[in-house]
């Protein structure tokens, strides 16, 4: 088996994800079996409870782990399929020790960040699961940030430990464009190697994140103070439309035969065709449309990162761009705001937890039921649908989840028993994937084309089963149940272009090259429909 570690320098959001994530495409074209995981240096056990705001999105893997949503590059740019021992967070890894600090393990020792830290961190390299060929490491962070040093520390010792042929260190680095000089400047990458190099590790590889194409002379000052190959300082310029280019601009620069000459595997490079078609329908569509996605972390980047991607996705498969706009849920709550509903072509609305911007996001669900546009609720936009029907069609005005009023005489979305002592507030929600019996003859039944599903869930809140009937007789049909607990997982209206609104995040199971169904026809929707 053999080992690649990427790196990051100079500064964060350098795209190490993606890099990893490219080369893991590169790596799988070539027949390889890769798993790419993520090593984050933040004390936080996971990434469950911490703030869209400051770390984007949580991403969900089918065992219910919450991860970095960098995991969701890896599972979207390769067939990998990850699991919670994917994403080891330093909190993890103190937690562990700690534990077997407690309970004897280290039988009286001094523990100590070498080796017992270093041994932890290790031990998650050695058993990446079934068989795989080359496990990529990202490590989260930048080169010095203290709390990373244990890490890279224990990849320098387990490189000496499986052989440093067996194992690549790739280094991701900024070139900043200085204008007045007109010149890329190579100092920052420089500093940030020799870094490395105090604590043991010479990079193999030179990834360089610039505004400007590299020319030889600065490649040459680059492998001459960073002491790599020329060869090996690749250049990773700002993707022109679509990350998706990223694995075919990465081949241009070599990098995957450089990866598999360096550590001695003889698979031979692949055509890329696949991905070349995807790109081509990326910059060059057919067809439009617009979509907005109603939220309230509207204005960050990353907080509905896979939301997005299945958009881009389910255009791809139509040979259509998604123009997706992106819509502050609070201006929905007054008549003007509303009016930006009427350039859509279709509206979602995502997965949320609490009070802000409900209202808003209900007069979206009415205004997109009224008018015949396509609309698709990912788990709270599940909730959001069914209060707005039961207020609306119901006629029951005070009809509510009671994650927003737990005293509403009708709580058409609740929280079931074992879910009303949680006193932990992390990882204790519905999490992971669970199987979904499908409804015949549904709009969700026909995008599927299959009596069964699996889809991940995060949330506390369910479909209330007492107005399952009611509902029915006016229209909004279950579309999808669990077969253990019977719980309601989908629910569709009726006599409508397309409004589905699902309890799980299909965000999580989307490819560029096989779009999830349920967003393909709904994209498939918002081309057939106009804007008001
Ligand atoms: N806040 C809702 C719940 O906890 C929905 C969660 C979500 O959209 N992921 O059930």
């Amino acid at each position: 088996m053999k080992y690649i570690f990427v790196t990051g320098g100079v500064v964060s959001s350098l795209g190490k994800g993606l890099t990893a994530a490219a080369l893991g495409a590169l790596l799988e074209q070539r027949g390889l079996r890769i798993k790419i995981q993520k090593f984050d240096p933040y004390l936080n056990v996971d990434p469950g409870t911490m703030n869209p705001f400051q770390h984007g999105e949580v991403y969900v893997l089918d065992d219910g782990a919450e991860t970095d949503l960098d995991l969701g590059h890896y599972e979207r740019f390769t067939n990998c399929r990850l699991s919670r021992r994917n994403n080891l967070t330093s909190g993890q890894v103190y937690e562990t020790v700690i534990q077997k600090e407690r309970r004897g393990d280290y039988l009286g020792k001094t523990v100590q960040v070498i080796p017992h830290v270093t041994d932890e961190i290790k031990a998650n390299l050695r058993d990446p699961g079934e068989d795989v060929d080359v496990l990529i490491t990202e490590i989260g962070g930048t080169i010095g940030d203290i709390e990373g040093l244990p890490f890279l520390e224990a990849m320098r010792q387990f490189s000496l430990e499986v052989g440093r042929n067996n194992v690549l260190f790739i280094h991701v680095t900024l070139l900043p464009y200085i204008k007045a000089a007109g010149e890329l400047k190579s100092k920052p990458s420089q500093q940030s190697v020799a870094k490395l190099r105090e604590i043991g590790i010479q990079p193999d590889i030179l990834v360089c994140r610039t505004e400007h194409p590299l020319d030889l002379s600065i490649r040459q000052k680059l492998s001459l103070f960073c002491n790599v190959p020329v060869a090996a300082v690749i250049e990773e310029q700002d993707v022109e439309s679509s990350i998706y280019e990223l694995p075919l601009m990465l081949q241009r620069e070599n990098l995957d035969t450089l990866v598999v000459e360096a550590l001695n595997i003889p698979n031979p490079e692949q055509p890329m065709d696949e991905w070349r078609d995807i790109v081509r329908r990326l910059k060059y569509p057919a067809y439009r449309t617009t979509v907005g996605v109603v939220g309230k972390y509207i204005e960050l980047q990353d907080a509905y990162k896979s939301v997005y991607e299945s958009l881009t996705h389910a255009g791809i498969a139509h040979d259509c761009e998604v123009d997706i706009v992106r819509v502050d849920a609070e201006e929905l709550e007054s008549k003007e705001g509303l009016e930006q509903l009427k350039n859509l072509n279709g509206i979602v609305v995502p997965g949320g937890f609490g009070n802000r911007g409900i209202q808003g996001k209900i007069n979206a669900a009415q205004f997109a039921r009224e008018n015949d546009i396509p609309y698709f609720g990912l788990c709270l936009g599940l909730h959001i649908l069914t209060i707005e029907f039961a207020r609306n069609v119901l006629g029951l005005p005070k009809a509510n989840s009671m994650e927003f009023d737990d005293q509403s005489p009708d709580p058409v979305i609740y929280l079931m028993e074992e879910q009303k002592d949680v006193v932990h507030k992390g990882g204790s929600m519905r999490l992971g994937a669970y199987t979904c019996d499908l409804v015949e003859g549904t709009k969700t039944y026909e995008a599927y084309g299959k009596p069964s599903i699996s889809e991940r869930h995060r949330h506390r809140y369910e479909f209330n089963g007492d107005y399952r009937e009611r509902f029915s007789e006016k229209g909004l049909k279950v579309a999808g149940v669990n077969p253990e607990s019977g719980l309601v997982e989908i629910a569709e209206i009726e006599n409508h272009p397309f409004m589905v609104g699902v309890q799980f995040h299909p965000e999580f199971q989307s490819k560029p090259n096989a779009p999830h169904p349920l967003f393909k026809n709904f994209v498939g929707a918002c081309m057939k429909s106009k804007k008001h």
